[in-house]
């Protein structure tokens, strides 16, 4: 299994900006750390970029149709000119089943998760969607002009990216692994405040926070 994720925009391109944010670096961020989820979950990853340049549309599709890939997902913030508009959508090719389902199984992990505003899942002909051969969608994670959006964009990283993880694997039938299905259990039970790497060490006050959370203490 190959997925090409896509951090949208990058170098000359800043994307949206928001109370001094730019969308680039946050897409960038996001997009790291689900590689490193997806690896964990023994999922192969390319990105399209893992740093601060500037990338066409074209070759970005390139990189996804030469490599093969199963699935591509392309990872963006929103933005609108008023700044009370929030919340996930995420867009797959008008007419492609296994893309609407892929957008369906992430933007509910999402809206799920981080309790975002559920604007959908929508189609749109975008670039990236139109011109990559595999299944394919976009997700607009929340909006950076938003400050309650913002806020989990710049926070809850690790989230959005089990999130995003976790909506890919169940929609495609792949089974979880390293625990990666407990914590986000644990996380939507409010017994944990957020997702962590699997792997990652635990402080006994976290642990005795957790267990009083549990038996209500
Ligand atoms: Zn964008």
């Amino acid at each position: 299994m190959l997925i090409v994720v896509d951090p949208g925009h990058g170098g000359s391109d800043s994307g949206a900006i928001g109370y001094g944010y730019f969308e680039k670096d946050i897409n960038l961020s996001v997009s790291l750390k689900l590689r490193d989820v997806l690896k964990a979950n023994s999922v192969d990853v390319i990105l399209t970029r893992d740093k601060d340049i500037t990338l066409g549309l074209s070759e970005r599709c390139d990189i996804a149709n030469k490599n093969n890939a199963d699935y591509f997902v392309s990872i963006h913030c929103n933005s609108f000119k008023d700044s009370s508009a929030k919340g996930t959508e995420t867009y797959s090719y008008p007419g492609s089943t296994s893309g609407a389902k892929l957008a369906k199984g992430v933007q509910q992990a999402i809206v799920t998760n981080l309790k975002t505003a559920d604007r959908g899942v929508k189609t749109a002909n975008f670039y990236v969607l139109h011109h990559t051969s595999m299944p394919s969608i976009l997700v607009e994670l929340g909006f950076i002009t938003n400050k309650d959006d913002l806020d989990l964009l710049l926070n809850k990283q690790n989230l959005y990216a089990a999130s995003i993880s976790n909506g890919i694997l169940n929609t495609v039938g792949l089974k979880q692994t390293n625990g990666s299905n407990d914590i986000e259990k644990l996380h939507q039970m409010g017994i944990i405040s957020d997702y962590y790497d699997p792997e990652s060490y635990v402080k006994w006050k976290d642990i005795a926070g957790a267990l009083l959370k549990i038996i209500g203490g």
